[in-house]
């Protein structure tokens, strides 16, 4: 039987210090206020007791929660794996050592090769954000990659591919550009199908060239990848790309726990389906 993880992306905080092009609005006014300290501490608790395997810390920007590095350590204690995606500007020494290398990994996000990813991302980051790799492979870390598939950037895709190879990469996940009105009024559109088609063929040979490298790009017209947000705020979503996100309720709630074990479950029950 197909076992489904139990996992969920936590978006622990709002706050970022980019304005990247596609981004959620509104993301730096903190529209949406984020939990407090207390009851990050709380919901951690909520989420070990629902048996959650991984979490996947993403905001935001992750790394710009103070409570990140504890919370890390709660999850490090409970066998909780982690994946930090994050912009790579802010990695201090402190945050270092609060991460665990048996179980977290670093995944770092990029918009395509260094002129446009400075463009959508407003500033001088691209080399900035390759040092914090090469700081971070060189101390031990698994470090992965996202990469934003846009028509702006999908041609650049493969070249982009072979630069994070070389530095060390091991799995790169091509995510699909998400919906956002902030995407639209930036004149930021979703690749066509036919375009998705001509990027599969290279990756087959990107994988031939570079057996050691995992690369990942969803097929999104022909299956639809449910996943949990826990929201900023603690409000527990079930996501996916063609339907609207189910709200749970939220994790402090009383029935905090009971919100999350069924959001877990319909995640199994929408997966079952999207196989069968
Ligand atoms: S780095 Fe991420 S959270 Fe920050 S502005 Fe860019 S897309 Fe938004």
């Amino acid at each position: 039987m197909d076992i489904i993880e139990r996992k969920i992306c936590w978006r622990v905080t709002r706050y970022c210090t980019l304005h990247c092009m596609h981004c959620l609005a509104g993301h730096g006014t903190k529209l949406i206020k984020d939990l407090s300290e207390d009851d990050q501490l709380l919901s951690v608790k909520k989420i070990i007791k629902c048996n959650v395997s991984r979490i996947t810390w993403t905001g935001g920007e992750p790394t710009l929660c103070a409570t990140l590095p504890q919370l890390l350590k709660i999850c490090h204690d409970n066998n909780i794996k982690s994946i930090i995606t994050t912009h790579g500007l802010a990695l201090r020494e402190k945050f270092y050592s609060a991460l665990n290398k048996e179980l977290d990994k670093l995944r770092f996000s990029f918009d395509g090769l260094e002129k446009k990813h400075n463009l959508i991302r407003g500033g001088q980051y691209f080399e900035k954000t390759l040092d914090t790799m090469k700081r971070s492979f060189s101390l031990g870390f698994t470090i992965e990659a996202n990469i934003n598939v846009m028509q702006n950037n999908i041609k650049e895709i493969p070249d982009l591919i072979c630069k994070l190879e070389s530095i060390g990469i091991k799995k790169i996940v091509l995510l699909n550009l998400m919906d956002r009105e902030s995407a639209h009024d930036n004149n930021l559109e979703r690749p066509q199908k036919e375009e998705y088609v001509l990027l599969n063929k290279k990756l087959v040979e990107l994988k031939y060239l570079y057996p050691n490298l995992e690369i990942q790009l969803n097929n999104y017209w022909d299956e639809n990848d449910y996943y949990i947000v826990l929201e900023s705020n603690g409000e527990i979503f079930l996501c996916s790309e063609n339907t609207e996100d189910k709200s749970f309720g939220f994790i402090t709630e009383n029935a905090g726990i009971e919100n999350l074990n069924l959001a877990l479950i319909n995640q199994t029950l929408s997966h079952r389906k999207n196989i069968n």
